[in-house]
């Protein structure tokens, strides 16, 4: 057994970003300035986006964009199920009701089956998820939008790095939310980024910076001016040079990080594929997944224990593990106001009764993945139903 434990998803700061870091700190321009402006450059050009604002969180990205889309009280957002709890709480942000449908099976991402069941007249935007890294049935649910005159918003927090048939998520005309929080693949410690078209993306950029028509930096700079209007009462969700530094050090890595992540998760294939009480992920192939979690599933009844103990024998051995998601029909809030079942999304419901996330970064070594294939290994064989 490992000696000390094994967290799952620890960020990977190196000198990099610290010396980048202090550089900022030791400028006289500490919060949103040149390197936010670098690094929206730099991911504009990552991403192939079309414009992009870096903020300080995505779940500030959703919130903004939304506004910018219009949807407001009246309106209903088609939202996965199978999803961190802030992808349906800025639809109520917004005041309008977020309506949360099923995945499908294979990749838990938006189903494009129970989409077309939930539109209604009062529905004005999809936003799918890319769970996990995978991409989400873009084609099917552009389909389902085109017909109903619907806009799309897509939820990337997990997908920096992501591609669909080819094409790196992001770089749509669509509003599109990164998240840049400690535990995903690219961090700034906290922060995020939208990305699309040019005029969404920069009334999104007013709306997130106290609905002013123009740059702070750029009025304390020799070109600026000290004038500005307030156009509307906006948001204070600027990303600050300080993170955007840690963020153009990362961005440089990520390519890196990126085939590590990659490694990992063959190295977790060919030491779980034998075993057939686990299922564990896909990658369709029209997907390139940016592997952001690693989430396997105990098939039903092939064990005598459950997915719970199953954690808690895996902590036992030192290895750190968490769940990705309980489903946001069944949190309270959702489950009172809307009046949800677990079985309304049962597909949501049943993978998360049995889904584990295993660590997943670019610092592990081979010694550590295999510290984890031996630890489940051993579980599986000892506890057949
Ligand atoms: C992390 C995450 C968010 C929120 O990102 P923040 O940057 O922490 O606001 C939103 N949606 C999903 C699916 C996430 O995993």
């Amino acid at each position: 057994m490992r000696k000390d434990f094994l967290s799952y998803n620890p960020p990977t700061i190196g000198d990099d970003e610290r010396a980048e870091v202090m550089d900022t700190l030791q400028s006289p321009w500490v919060t949103t300035g040149p390197k936010t402006k670098a690094f929206e450059g730099a991911l504009q050009e990552y991403l192939q986006a079309p414009s992009v604002v870096a903020l300080n969180s995505c779940t500030a990205g959703l919130h903004v964009g939304l506004l910018a889309l219009g949807v407001g009280p009246g309106d209903e957002v088609i939202v996965p199920a199978m999803t961190f709890c802030a992808t349906a709480n800025v639809v109520e942000h917004v005041g309008a009701k977020p309506v949360l449908v099923d995945v499908t099976p294979d990749t838990l991402t938006l189903s494009p089956e129970a989409v077309r069941a939930a539109i209604t007249p009062r529905t004005k935007v999809l936003l799918p998820v890319h769970y996990a890294g995978h991409p989400a049935q873009m084609d099917e649910l552009d389909a389902l939008a085109a017909r109903h005159g619907l806009a799309i918003f897509e939820d990337a927090a997990h997908a920096i790095s992501t591609k669909y048939k080819g094409r790196m998520v992001g770089s749509r005309s669509n509003l599109a939310a990164f998240s840049f929080y400690a535990t995903k693949n690219l961090t700034t410690v906290e922060g995020g980024c939208l990305s699309g078209d040019p005029a969404l993306v920069e009334k999104s950029r007013i709306i997130g910076h106290h609905g002013m028509n123009r740059d702070a930096w750029k009025r304390f700079d020799r070109s600026g001016s000290w004038y500005y209007e307030v156009v509307l009462p906006g948001y204070k969700y600027n990303m600050t040079d300080v993170q955007a530094a840690i963020g153009l050090r990362q961005l440089k890595r990520l390519g890196g990080f990126q085939k590590r992540r990659r490694e990992v998760v063959a190295r977790y294939e060919a030491g779980f594929k034998d075993l057939a009480a686990l299922e564990l992920p896909v990658e369709r192939p029209w997907a390139e997944s940016s592997w952001h979690l690693y989430v396997i599933r105990l098939k039903e009844g092939a064990l005598r224990i459950d997915r719970n103990a199953f954690i808690d024998e895996l902590k036992n051995r030192n290895i750190g593990t968490s769940v990705h998601y309980l489903p946001v029909h069944m949190h309270p809030f959702y489950r009172d106001k809307y009046g949800y079942r677990p079985e309304d999304n049962p597909v949501a419901a049943d993978a998360y009764a049995r889904m584990l996330s295993l660590p997943l970064h670019a610092g592990l070594a081979d010694e550590d993945v295999d510290d984890v294939i031996a630890a489940v290994r051993e579980l599986v064989l000892a506890n057949p139903a």
